[in-house]
């Protein structure tokens, strides 16, 4: 009997569109598909990625949905991704193409990647096919040019300050600020001291609630949902 590695694919960021020939190749192919969903306030379940193979025309008989708590007590994730461990390994022995699905791509700020290394850890073979994370997507809505010639690009999961934003700035470092939502008052006490920094803000890239906004005002007047980040450059571009 045949056995396939365990494929993780990369999703990209929201647009069906950009996800990579590779990765809808090993999609279509799948036997079973792992793709987290969550619970959302009202009660409904929610997966962006879901989302995007549902877009893809990916077969929902080989989706497998998985609930992932979001809370910040880590250990309920990790059990639900022990169980997306158990049975894909499972699946695999059985001779079947298992694929576990990721938004972005799957090796960036991505927790998935925990089944990854349990997998590699057990000798699993495994199998990463990369995708276009948010913000390159976002760079790219707003026609920035990320960074260029000498400048430095620091990438900032979440916690930061204003005054370590001001030192970013002062060495003419690029940031981008993932999980904005855990720093919005930093965010906003940061625009309301230094107006003059260029603060790009993407909510949503790559669906039809994308926005994007260069006004510090209008920025500073937002409370920052999960899917949003910030890209502060030092020049006007
Ligand atoms: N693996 C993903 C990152 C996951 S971490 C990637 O490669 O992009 C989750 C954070 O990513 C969110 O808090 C948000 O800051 C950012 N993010 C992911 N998708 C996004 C989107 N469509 N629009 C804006 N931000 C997004």
């Amino acid at each position: 009997m045949q056995m396939f590695p365990v494929i993780f694919v990369s999703l990209g960021p929201g647009e069906p569109e950009l996800i990579t020939v590779k990765g809808l190749k090993a999609l279509q192919t799948a036997d079973c598909i792992f793709c987290p969903e969550t619970l959302a306030k009202d009660g409904n379940r929610v997966s962006r990625a879901a989302d995007i193979l549902l877009q893809l025309d990916i077969p929902e008989n080989t989706v497998h949905r998985f609930p992932l708590p979001m809370s910040k007590q880590r250990e309920k994730a990790l059990s639900a991704y022990d169980e997306v461990y158990m049975e894909s390994s499972t699946l695999r022995q059985q001779g079947k193409k298992v694929c576990i699905v990721a938004e972005g791509d799957a090796g960036f700020y991505s927790s998935i990647h925990y089944v990854y290394d349990k997998l590699q850890a057990d000798g699993i073979p495994v199998k990463h096919i990369p995708g276009i994370p948010a913000f390159i997507a976002a760079g790219a809505c707003a026609g920035l040019h990320i960074a260029s010639q000498e400048e430095r690009l620091t990438v900032i999961p979440g916690i930061i300050t204003a005054e370590e934003i001001e030192k970013y700035m002062e060495e003419k470092t690029t940031i981008v600020i993932m999980k904005l939502s855990q720093c919005t008052e930093e965010i906003h006490r940061c625009i309301h001291l230094h107006p003059e920094y260029n603060y790009h803000y993407f909510e949503n890239i790559g669906t039809e609630k994308e926005k994007y906004l260069h006004d510090t005002e209008l920025i500073s007047a937002l409370s920052f949902p999960y899917f949003s980040l910030l890209i502060i450059r030092h020049s006007t571009f």
